[in-house]
């Protein structure tokens, strides 16, 4: 299968971030992307597609604010990384703000995902694994894997959160309608809920959103992913939640995982986007399933048994001691 991965995804290395009462060290580490690497045996550097591919998704006043924060930072006298500590949750007006600290609680829905004056360069160059494994597939391969790091599935089209500032899924498959598929599923088989996938593709009936994970009632991102969001106007019945239990194991993803398949293959889509994350697996330090490596290989089959085209977008998974095989695994099942 044909990977792909810009190096300069490797530069963004936050020191720290906020939840559960304190500060704990950055869990999103360039180390999760090198021992991917060293378990597939490398991938090819994407060709650069440019910005109009992201910015068919995402807002141009939330990229230009993905490259000044960081400067912004700098400018109002702050060492370190940059982090959001208020947010409009009352209402989001369209306000003039300037000072730093409203920009980032603007464009941002938690403080767990500092900005670095590398964040930029590298979300960038994770946007541009995506888009490269959408026109491989589109040019006929099979499938393909863009080995996304910075992760994508929690941006949204104006803010950032969950380790993630650019939403590689949603740019892959908007880039397929683009070119013409007329329909587009994404599955999303992270640990966690996608909520700026389900966000971005909500009132559209030309993407449908599927995903299994973590319950929000226990799990982040917590405020989505219920069972009960299922999209509204155009996309009425286009977002398709499954949420799982803590200790959840193999039978119980993939029951849910094939009730997904069910629906894709039923809403007739042309190419099938992946959302995988590897925090879905036993040892994942910060998640609560009990998926093992071989489990990935078993899944991955289940989906290909649909015979969509397929892009595989990598979101999370923190063992990284472990992320290789488990990456592998789930490749091996195409
Ligand atoms: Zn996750």
């Amino acid at each position: 299968m044909r990977s792909f991965y810009a190096p300069a995804q490797a530069t963004h290395a936050p020191q720290r971030e906020l939840h559960n009462g304190g500060f704990t060290a950055y869990a999103e580490v360039p180390a999760r992307a090198a021992a991917i690497l060293a378990a597939i045996g490398g991938a090819e550097a994407p060709r650069d597609h440019g910005v109009a591919p992201i910015a068919a998704v995402h807002d141009p006043a939330y990229l230009d604010f993905l490259r000044d924060a960081p400067a912004l930072w700098a400018a109002a006298g702050r060492s370190g990384d940059a982090i959001p500590y208020a947010f409009p949750i009352v209402g989001r007006r369209p306000l003039a703000l300037s000072r730093i600290d409203a920009l980032l609680g603007a464009h941002a829905f938690d403080a767990t995902t500092p900005l670095t004056p590398d964040s930029w360069t590298a979300s960038y160059g994770s946007a541009q694994s995506a888009l490269a494994a959408t026109h491989a597939v589109l040019g006929g391969e099979r499938a393909a894997f863009a080995l996304c790091r910075p992760p994508g599935h929690h941006a949204g089209r104006d803010y950032c959160g969950g380790y993630c500032h650019l939403n590689t899924a949603a740019i892959a498959a908007q880039a397929a309608r683009d070119a013409g598929i007329a329909k587009v599923a994404i599955l999303d088989i992270d640990y966690h809920h996608g909520t700026g996938t389900q966000d971005i593709f909500w009132a559209r009936g030309d993407v449908l959103y599927a995903s299994v994970h973590a319950d929000p009632a226990t799990d982040y991102p917590f405020y989505w992913g219920h069972a009960d969001e299922r999209g509204e106007d155009e996309g009425e019945g286009a977002t398709l939640n499954r949420p799982l239990p803590h200790g959840t194991r193999l039978d119980a993803f993939r029951a849910a995982q094939g009730e997904l398949l069910e629906a894709i293959a039923g809403f007739g889509a042309g190419l099938l986007v992946v959302s995988f994350g590897a925090d879905t697996w036993e040892g994942d330090p910060i998640s609560d399933f009990a998926l093992t490596t071989a489990n990935y290989q078993v899944l991955a089959r289940d989906i290909a048994g649909l015979g969509l085209p397929t892009v595989v977008a990598m979101e999370g998974g923190y063992a990284v001691e472990a992320l290789g095989a488990n990456v592998a695994s789930f490749l091996s099942g195409f």
